[in-house]
């Protein structure tokens, strides 16, 4: 089914961007009796989330895991029917690499804050010193190091050493981008909670559990992330939503139909006609949705890469960083930011690869600087990932054993440009409704409620909109 670029039939929703957040809010949509149109520019749906498959197996090359807060992305999966196929990471637990060596990351509050100082893990990570400096941290004044950056106020509450060693490398691993250029109001929930108890140790062991926090317990799909995208897409598919990819939405315009209701015009990246309705979910990167709507540009993003090897060395069957590391700053001669032993991590794909054989994956880059695999050929990147690699696990791995090498490039960084106060932050217009990390918070536990609230927001502005009403479908389930 294609969609007629003139015809507006009321009711009809468009979304923009074919991720997570547009695949569920389409279906969302759908289900709820709208006429949805979703516009994808990449030639496959997933945006973020992408499997590919090597040596028969499928190999996780963007998000490859979900945070089990909230229970939202459990139960989208089991309205997808994919409930039995959620999996548990092996208890390894992870590691951080320091300029003094590897040592198991301590029991974490958000951010990498440590839930316990004093604990064994904490002291090896921060050393006595430290540790104590950190424990010290609700006997300081309630408004010490409020008002600056996420790392002045880690730094001035915590100490050096929490920020060097926990918090920034956790940072960097989950928001691709520096404690320094982040505010506390960057981390959903951690300014309330800081508010709340005066203490940001409290603060961290409060969101630890809480919906808002990043990090914290993980499950995944068994098969990898990619069996999400499979089930939505096929949900859409059933339901008659009309999916376009390879098509890039080019420009968003607010005209007038027949009979003087507004529409939005989605035209395409040469100024063709794709679709007209009455109300539109971007559910797409910052840095898009402003173009789309012919706003200035936000602040430059960067780009993180990953690199995913294949490697035949059985004395990976240990685990030696249990299922990966985060690398610290003054862990000098390491490009990489974080590696994640996939196979030490899932065993399901641990048995699926059979042993001896393992998946490790690299992460470079970060928000403001080019990843250092930017500009790399294969064999430099391959030579790159191999070294890092070794580092990190302790093992020195050879560049024979590596069967195969992935590599694939995302947009970096999606905290929220502009300044509210100061009239610079994009303002959705009436009939449009933002999706995506940018504006609910870094990953699936927060894009997917996002997604839906999102969606639920549009079908009622669609319903407000001028007297154009979504149509309640006959059986249709509504939420
Ligand atoms: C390497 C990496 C690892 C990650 N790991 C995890 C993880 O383990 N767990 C986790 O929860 N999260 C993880 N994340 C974050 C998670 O992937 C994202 O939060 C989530 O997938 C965002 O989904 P989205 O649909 O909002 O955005 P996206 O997935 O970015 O989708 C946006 C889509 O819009 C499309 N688009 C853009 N412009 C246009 C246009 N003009 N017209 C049409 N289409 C357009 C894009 O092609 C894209 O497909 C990771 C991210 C990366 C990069």
């Amino acid at each position: 089914m294609r969609a007629d670029p003139a015809d507006h039939r009321d009711g009809t929703v468009a979304v923009i961007g074919g991720g997570v957040s547009g695949l569920v809010a389409a279906r969302d949509l759908a289900r709820a009796g709208a006429r949805v149109v979703l516009v994808e520019e990449g030639d496959r749906l997933g945006g973020r989330v992408r499997g590919e498959t090597v040596d028969g197996v499928a190999v996780d090359i963007g998000a490859e895991a979900f945070a089990t807060r909230g229970g939202a992305v459990a139960a989208l999966l089991a309205e997808l029917g994919l409930a039995d196929e959620i999996v548990r990471p092996a208890p390894l637990g992870s590691w951080v690499v320091t300029g003094t060596g590897a040592v198991p990351l301590p029991a974490a509050g958000a951010i990498g804050i440590p839930a316990a100082p004093l604990s064994r893990d904490a002291v090896r990570a921060l050393g006595p010193v430290g540790a104590l400096r950190a424990a010290a941290e609700p006997m300081l004044p309630r408004h010490l190091g409020r008002g600056g950056s996420l790392a002045e106020l880690v730094r001035a509450r915590l100490g050096p050493r929490v920020l060097a060693r926990l918090v920034r490398p956790v940072v960097l691993g989950v928001h691709s981008a520096d404690p320094s250029d982040m505010t506390v109001a960057d981390v959903p929930g951690l300014a309330a909670a800081l508010e709340r108890s005066g203490s940001l140790l409290a603060a961290g062991r409060e969101l630890r559990d809480s919906r808002a926090a990043a990090g914290g317990a993980v499950a995944g799909l068994r098969g990898g992330m990619g069996a999400l995208v499979a089930a939505l897409a096929a949900e859409l598919d059933r339901a008659g939503v009309v999916v376009r990819t390879g098509v890039a939405a080019g420009r968003l315009e607010a005209e007038r139909d027949g009979r003087g209701r507004r529409v939005w015009a989605v035209t395409g990246a040469r100024g063709e006609p794709l679709v007209r309705a009455d109300a539109v979910i971007l559910a797409v990167s910052e840095a898009a949705a402003r173009r789309l709507l012919g706003a200035p540009p936000a602040a430059p993003s960067g780009r993180v890469e990953v690199v995913a090897l294949v490697v035949d060395d059985p004395r990976l069957d240990s685990a030696p960083r249990g299922t990966g590391a985060l690398v610290a700053e003054s862990a000098s001669g390491i490009a990489a930011k974080a590696l994640t032993h996939a196979t030490a991590k899932w065993p399901d794909r641990a048995r699926l690869f059979g042993p001896g054989r393992h998946l490790i994956r690299l992460s470079y880059g970060r928000l403001g600087s080019a990843p250092a695999t930017g500009g790399l050929g294969d064999e430099a990147a391959l030579r790159l990932a191999v070294r890092d690699a070794s580092r990190i696990l302790g093992i020195e791995l050879g560049e024979a054993s590596v069967r195969h090498m992935i590599r694939r490039e995302w947009e970096a960084g999606n905290a929220r440009q502009g300044d509210p106060a100061a009239g610079d932050a994009l303002e959705a217009p009436p009939g449009v409704v933002f999706a995506g990390d940018w504006v609910s918070g870094t990953g699936l536990a927060s894009v997917i409620p996002g997604a839906r609230a999102a969606a639920e927001e549009a079908a009622r502005t669609t319903i407000d909109s001028d007297g154009a009403t979504v149509p309640h479908r006959e059986g249709a389930q509504q939420r």
